[in-house]
């Protein structure tokens, strides 16, 4: 058994790995796609001390950064169950069974798509889903936001301070978003939000969005939209599928419940990143999340002897 198995390999699994592993303990990485999702991202602006980096390259120092400290990293395999008896047993979706004495879940999280034709074409090329991560690099122009929920309506005024005009599209005939927050929508001179509008599809010119179609819901017709940027914000959807019914605790969006330290409702088993309650989901405030649920696993570890 190790002493530590991280479920996740995105920038709070490797964090925890690290920070597990600088203790001396067995440590290990089980991961569907190593780098998670900064695999998808291509500039990051925000990690402090890195002006600026690509995703993949920085998947890749995470990796090396690991691989320096003799992690075992076991890639491409799934977990599918947590359960407890003595050690922690994560099984795996190959049927194989990985036991430890504290497990750090960094499952992470996904966008919502919207699920229309050219959303996955133009993904990075005007299509984003972080307007921190991505808001400054649609300075100047016009940009729609997909959603009038409370991610949406904040996205909103988060991006009408730096780009021209942001047109929210709304499906539902009511915004969902706080009063507070619509109220600031509305007081800002640059916003206009469409309701009961149904998006068809993202337009690009062959390498970047220049628009977008929607559906007028009430009258049946489509109206397009001349922008450069869509920032989807239907949703964030943590990968914790796999713990419903088990003995970690869940909020009623999934998300993984946890305490300071980073301890679930399991003794033995932490969390980081964006499968958790953590409010903010970004590369740096992961890692900080990764080291925590270490330093809380390794506290635990030393009160509680093996099995
Ligand atoms: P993830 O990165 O989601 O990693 C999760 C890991 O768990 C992956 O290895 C995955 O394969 C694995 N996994 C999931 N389920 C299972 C399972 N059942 N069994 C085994 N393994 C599993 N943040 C910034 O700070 N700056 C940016 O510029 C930025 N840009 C972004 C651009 C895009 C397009 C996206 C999608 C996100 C962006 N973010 C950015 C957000 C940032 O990527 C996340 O906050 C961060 O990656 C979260 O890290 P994490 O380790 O918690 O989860």
């Amino acid at each position: 058994p190790y002493d530590v198995l991280v479920v996740g390999g995105g920038p709070a699994g490797t964090a925890a790995a690290i920070y597990a592993a600088r203790k001396g303990i067995r440590t290990a990485i089980v991961a569907e796609r190593f780098g998670g999702q900064v695999m998808d991202t291509v500039g990051i602006e925000n990690f402090i001390s890195v002006p600026y980096t690509e995703g993949p390259k920085l998947a890749a120092s995470l990796e090396q950064h690991v691989k320096q400290y003799g992690v075992e990293v076991i890639t491409e395999q799934r977990a599918a169950a947590i359960s407890k008896d003595g050690y922690v047993n994560v099984d795996l979706a190959s049927g194989a069974t990985l036991k430890s004495r504290a497990v750090i879940l960094a499952t992470g999280a996904r966008w919502r798509d919207l699920n229309v034709p050219g959303e996955l074409e133009y993904r990075t090329k005007g299509v984003a889903y972080c307007p921190h991560c991505d808001g400054p690099f649609f300075k100047g122009k016009r940009v729609a936001v997909i959603g009038g929920g409370n991610s949406g309506i904040e996205a909103a005024i988060d991006l009408a301070g730096i780009v021209e005009h942001v047109t929210v599209v709304e499906f539902a005939d009511t915004l969902r978003a706080d009063e507070v927050l619509q109220k600031k929508a509305r007081s800002m001179g640059n916003i206009d939000i469409i309701m009961s509008a149904r998006t068809t599809e993202v337009i690009g010119d062959g390498s970047k969005v220049v628009g977008m179609d929607y559906e007028d819901r009430t009258t049946g017709e489509i109206k397009h939209l001349a922008v450069a940027g869509i920032f989807v914000q239907i949703g964030l959807v943590p990968n914790t599928e796999f713990l419903k019914g088990s003995e970690i605790a869940l909020t009623r969006f999934g998300e993984i419940e946890i305490d300071t330290k980073g301890a679930t409702s399991l003794p033995g088993v932490y969390a980081a990143g964006d499968a958790t309650t953590v409010p903010f989901k970004q590369i740096i405030i992961s890692m900080g999340a990764g080291a925590t649920a270490a330093l809380g696993a390794f506290d635990y570890l030393i009160r509680n002897p093996a099995p």
